[in-house]
């Protein structure tokens, strides 16, 4: 076999590059990527070469070069960040991007980002307007507030209050509540950062209302109350509500802050599920300041909203940090129709997938897992396939103790390892990922959503499920 030949009838660069195909994929993907593509699959072309010993099989690897040139350019192409089918159970998945927004929603901000917007521009007045003022009015009359503005995320919100209201000051917050939210956010190191000092008062399990009080001077600029979103102390606890740091603050002058981490507006133990502090009812406490998630229980983007009495609101958009901290047109869009749903609780719980997903009854959930079941029964696996009560979590940091009764189809591979199948679902080409109980893929229904059920019949492609 006469390597050197083979070699020799890989075509050049500038040879390929004149190639009617070649040419045409020009077209589509630009000079520049298929000169990338030619360059990476003419190298590989060559290592093959190398270690192949039949030269039929290069000659035919010879040929399909244009072909893998297009894939490459293809390749190139294709985005890293897809979507991906939650089949975990966990409704608000940090890693796969909390808060999905529903396709409804998806439509009008889609025309908000891909053409021109009164982001901020007041049309009756024909001038420069106001970016929050989509949302800031509906912000203020689903939670009772006087003003409200929103920033980049919650994390971000913690940090601009601190550092308009509490800079070069002392800020109290109960040791119980010096929380650590996932992705490094700490209550401590937010506050060093913010300039604002910070003052523990209490113990781990317990705080009094004598303890803060103990702890005011001269320097004290805020009391700080943090929802302890993503962990629960239980047994020997207490904690000061809301309203009493409130009339504390009142009797010593010093404006109250509350973190609410989840910013739940609606009252969730109608539905089944744990009671969670809302947000109206901390402004209804009398907070001076309240702030929450966009994408938590809320159910809308990435944001942190900030909402409270006008003089401090005011103040926050005065600060240079804002302009660091705000949002985009995405965002601010995405804020604005997803707050409209909480004009009535009905439509909510209707149209917002992460509470749709909550408040879906469990008889509803069995029977699309039926349908599930019958539609992946269909595909032949060579798997042993059925259906188990399962338990979905909230997730995101909120409710940590809540599990919602749910109802998985579960699969057991006859010919590949349980974990073997778990990997080969995460590289499909629509990734599924799932959760593994007792040596079974678990898919939890709940967060799969019936208008993903398609996706799942990628099932099939994966070699060996189905070897029978
Ligand atoms: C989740 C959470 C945060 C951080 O919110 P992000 O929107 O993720 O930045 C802050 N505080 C509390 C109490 C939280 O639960």
């Amino acid at each position: 076999m006469d390597k050197n030949m083979l070699y020799r009838s890989i075509p050049k660069v500038d040879l390929l590059l004149e190639d009617g195909t070649i040419k045409q994929m020009i077209a589509i993907y630009g000079r520049e990527m298929i000169i990338e593509a030619i360059r990476v699959e003419t190298d590989a072309l060559r290592k093959y070469i190398g270690q192949c010993t039949s030269e039929e099989a290069a000659m035919e690897e010879i040929a399909l070069l244009p072909k893998r040139i297009e894939q490459q350019a293809e390749k190139l192409l294709q985005p890293n960040m897809k979507k991906v089918i939650n089949a975990t159970g966990t409704i608000l998945h940090t890693n796969l991007g909390r808060a999905p927004i529903s396709a409804n929603h998806m439509q009008h901000i889609a025309e908000i980002a891909t053409g021109y917007s009164n982001l901020e521009y007041h049309l009756a007045k024909g001038k420069r307007g106001e970016r929050y003022a989509h949302f800031e009015e509906l912000l203020c009359k689903v939670t009772g507030a006087e003003a409200a503005i929103a920033v980049n995320n919650n994390a971000a919100a913690v940090m601009l209050i601190l550092s308009t209201m509490a800079k070069a000051g002392e800020v109290l917050v109960s040791r119980g509540e010096l929380v650590e939210i996932g992705g490094k956010f700490r209550i401590p190191d937010v506050m060093e950062q913010s300039g604002a000092s910070l003052v523990e008062v209490g113990t781990t399990n317990k705080t009094h209302y004598a303890d803060y009080e103990k702890a005011i001077t001269e320097e004290t600029t805020a009391l700080l109350k943090v929802h302890t979103s993503n962990y629960r102390i239980v047994g020997f606890t207490e904690t000061v509500p809301i309203a009493q740091l409130v009339e504390l603050g009142e009797k010593y002058e010093i404006p109250v802050i509350e973190d609410l981490g989840s910013g739940v507006l609606i009252d969730l133990s109608k539905y089944g599920i744990t009671y969670e502090p809302t947000v109206q009812e901390s402004v209804a406490s009398g907070a001076d300041v309240v702030c929450f998630s966009g994408d938590k229980l809320l159910g809308g983007p990435q944001a942190g909203l900030i909402v409270g009495k006008k003089k401090y609101i005011d103040r926050m958009k005065q600060n240079q940090l804002m302009r660091a901290l705000r949002i985009d047109k995405f965002t601010a869009s995405a804020l604005e129709v997803v707050l409209k749903e909480y004009l009535s609780e009905e439509r909510a719980v209707k149209n917002i997938p992460v509470l749709q997903m909550m408040t879906k009854p469990l008889a509803e959930i069995t029977k699309e897992a039926r349908r599930l079941k019958q539609m992946l029964s269909k595909l032949k696996l060579d798997a042993e396939i059925r259906l188990e009560p399962c338990q979905s979590q909230i997730g995101g940091g909120s409710l940590p103790l809540e599990c919602i009764e749910s109802m998985a189809v579960t699969i057991k591979p006859l010919h590949m390892t349980t974990s073997e199948l778990e990997e080969s679902m995460r590289l499909l080409p629509v990734p599924v990922v799932a959760r593994v109980i007792h040596d079974r893929i678990f898919l939890d229904v709940r967060t799969i959503g019936t208008e993903n059920f398609g996706y799942l019949k990628q099932l099939q492609n994966i070699e060996r499920l189905t070897t029978a």
